[in-house]
């Protein structure tokens, strides 16, 4: 599949893509996770976002974008891609159309996800993610097995520093200025489908249903 997953922080894009990656090995990128591993690397680029990051503004568009030019055209795209947290500006998704088109690669949609704001802050509060593969916990409905451990790669699993309440709060403030206008833009475009869900069955039958 080559599908974008659009919805606020927290609503489950990341739980989904690495499901439908294990369901038919389109690859999941996450440019959050390629952004936190370039921080904890210490590199050039991780040095200049690091503030931007921990504050839970954007990333500016120009690195983003210098990401996704060079991460899609890696070889394992062309089974397809779930792009998980890109766009998330207009300008993004102009570049990524720019991008899409020398590639000769089509979309078969975006997905969004319409989770209510009151159950998005509870998963955000209570969610813990391993620094290591970024698999991702919760204190509540899906703690690890020895705690702190991830059961997956046996990494550290921490809370990220972005995930405090008054970060949570900039971030959903954010999601709605900058990037939930893409989903009237997808949608004049007639990519959009919505789902209100996060659970992996209800929302692959919408996809297929929809591709
Ligand atoms: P995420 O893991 O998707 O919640 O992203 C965590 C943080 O990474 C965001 O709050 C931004 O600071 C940054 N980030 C991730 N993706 C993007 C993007 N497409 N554009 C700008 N910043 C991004």
């Amino acid at each position: 599949m080559r599908i974008i997953l659009l919805g606020p922080p927290g609503a489950g894009k990341g739980t989904i893509s690495k499901a439908l990656n294990k369901y038919d090995g389109s690859v999941q990128i996450s440019t959050g996770d390629i952004l936190r591993g370039a921080i904890a690397e210490g590199t050039e680029l991780g040095q200049k976002i690091g503030a931007a990051m921990s504050s839970g503004n954007l990333v500016t568009d120009d690195l983003v974008i210098g990401i996704m030019e060079e991460r899609l055209l890696k070889e394992d795209c062309k089974n397809g891609y779930l792009l998980d947290g890109f766009p998330r500006t207009i300008v993004q998704a102009d570049a990524l159309k720019v991008l899409l088109e020398k590639m000769d690669s089509q979309l078969d949609c975006v997905l969004e996800l319409v989770i209510p704001r009151a159950t998005i802050v509870e998963r955000l509060t209570t969610r813990r993610t391993c620094t290591q593969c970024s698999e991702i916990y919760n204190i509540k409905f899906k703690p690890a097995k020895v705690d702190g451990i991830c059961d997956v790669c046996g990494g550290d699993i921490v809370q990220r520093d972005d995930e405090t309440k008054e970060v949570i709060e900039n971030r959903l403030e954010v999601y709605q200025k900058q990037t939930a206008p893409l989903v009237d833009y997808y949608r004049q475009e007639g990519s959009l489908l919505s789902v209100e869900t996060s659970d992996f069955e209800p929302v692959l039958a919408a996809l297929k249903a929809y591709i």
